[in-house]
């Protein structure tokens, strides 16, 4: 798994642990987070950083809209502690990627 395949799994894990406490009993999301996923999916796929990329929280680049930054921002602040027990994989990969904050270009 690539570093943004990876990081995008842990984003719509959060939404999905989000949505389901908030908006949605089904397994669906609602509408409002199917479109904060798709953004937020969208914006991976542009990351200037690739796999190099630091995790979304120490980045340097504020890639995201002003509203959409305010929405996954209250999405990481439930989902956040609840992923190392929810998915504690996913977790434990984001927390070692978050130790390194270095930039590509820096890194070599
Ligand atoms: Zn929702």
């Amino acid at each position: 798994m690539t570093r943004i395949e990876r990081e995008k799994r842990t984003v719509s894990a959060m939404i999905a642990l989000y949505c389901r406490a908030h908006h949605s009993a089904g397994a669906a999301l609602c509408e409002n987070c199917e479109r904060l996923c798709d953004y937020a999916l969208a914006r991976l796929d542009r990351c200037p950083f690739g796999a190099g990329k630091p995790t979304c929280a120490s980045c340097s680049v504020h890639c995201y809209k002003p509203d959409m930054r305010a929405r996954i921002k209250t999405v990481m602040r439930y989902s956040g502690p609840r992923m190392s027990y929810r998915h504690p994989l996913l977790a434990l990969m984001h927390w070692l990627d978050s130790l390194r904050r270095e930039h590509p270009s820096k890194s070599v």
